[in-house]
């Protein structure tokens, strides 16, 4: 475990990222404001322009003075990313843009637009400290956290993207968001739930998206989760498990051999008593290594009696691994399993296989082609 970050650890940056409206509190603005010499209510303007507008040109800010607009727009709106690279495929309705921040830290999200609703996966640190064998993230380790600003940019591009009909299509308003790509998120805890916030907080202060459209995975750090328990803030929260039994998992992902199985789903079930919301296990299904009909066994006996929902998700190999998805047979043979016990599951849809969909894969073939 010596090699495993401790939780809650706030890696260095070199350089801090530019402090953004979304990284701070009313309080924090008012203050700013104060500091900058302009009545409190610019700020609010500033807010409804970000999260209402989604607007961040300071020329099309035209309830504030035009000789005020650039001093405001630097205190509270400065630009934390650049769009390095988009890959598209389903027919432009699954984008992933790679990020360059201010420090040169490459991160990712993925924009996938549906019939009805359009998903964004989002990073929450450059890199991962979880090491997880089989994900291209967790190889390179974790560089950095990002602030709420840098975690909250991504949602907001995507709203735009959704909003502007860039799409394909009719505009669509961004539904769901999911703390899925880079990152465990628990272990940037402060950031994330300053972000959930500005997800879920009702116009101007944030997007005004509920809650119950967020996902916030995690691959089971404990005391993040009761902690998080804590906030009243009712997301759905996915368990990425991967495997029934403490043998297997503590190789699987690591944390394992800090935090058990019976343990992480105690505490999901502790969350989802308080928040009376059904958590969602995912499972990554890896061809002879955790697909037996065994492992179904012993999670439909697990799961039997908790409110929880199973997520198979077949594997996307990342490049050059050894893990790969497993037979479609033992795949249908693990969910008749699972269903026999009475377990709601579902095979997750792959999009973006074709632009490195898994997590990290992007961001890591853009750092080895430098
Ligand atoms: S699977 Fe998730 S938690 Fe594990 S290394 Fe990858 S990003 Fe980190």
């Amino acid at each position: 475990m010596s090699d495993l970050p401790l939780i809650f650890d706030e890696p260095k940056q070199k350089q801090k990222a530019p402090k953004h409206l979304a990284d701070m509190s009313k309080e924090e603005r008012k203050a700013l404001c104060e500091e900058l010499g302009i009545p409190a209510f610019r700020a609010n303007q500033v807010a409804v322009h970000y999260y209402t507008h989604l607007e961040t040109d300071p020329e099309k800010w035209s309830d504030i003075p035009a000789d005020m607009r650039e001093k405001i727009a630097n205190a509270f709106t400065p630009k934390l990313m650049e769009l390095v690279r988009t890959l598209q495929t389903d027919s432009g309705l699954t984008r992933k843009d790679l990020w360059r921040l201010h420090d040169g830290t490459l991160v990712e999200s993925v924009l996938m637009k549906y019939p009805d609703r359009a998903t964004v996966c989002i990073s929450s640190q450059a890199g991962c400290g979880m090491a997880c064998p089989f994900c291209a993230t967790g190889q390179g380790g974790l560089k950095r956290n990002l602030t709420a600003g840098e975690i909250t940019e991504q949602i907001v591009n995507a709203a735009r993207l959704c909003a502007s009909g860039e799409m394909g299509g009719e505009p669509i308003r961004l539904s769901n968001i999911v703390f899925m790509g880079m990152g465990e998120p628990l272990a940037n805890y402060k950031a994330v739930v300053q972000t959930i916030r500005n997800i879920t907080s009702p116009n101007p202060d944030g997007l005004g998206i509920s809650a119950r459209s967020v996902t916030l995975s995690t691959v089971g750090l404990v005391p993040g989760v009761e902690k998080f328990t804590e906030e009243g803030l009712p997301v759905t929260l996915a368990v990425s498990l991967h495997t029934p039994d403490d043998e297997l998992r503590d190789s699987l992902v690591p944390i394992n051999t800090r935090y058990k199985v019976r343990e992480i789903l105690a505490a999901a079930d502790a969350y989802a008593k308080k928040t009376g919301r059904r958590y969602s296990i995912e499972y990554a299904l890896i061809k002879d290594i955790n697909d037996q009909a065994w492992r179904a066994d012993l999670l439909g006996k697990l799961l039997k009696s908790r409110n929880a929902h199973v997520n198979l998700i077949p594997l996307n190999p990342t490049p050059g691994s050894k893990w790969t998805a497993s037979r479609p047979a033992d795949q249908k043979e693990f969910v008749r399993v699972l269903e026999s016990y009475g377990v709601p599951v579902t095979v997750r849809d792959t999009r973006g296989r074709e632009i490195d969909g898994a997590c990290g894969q992007l961001a890591a073939s853009e750092s080895s082609n430098k």
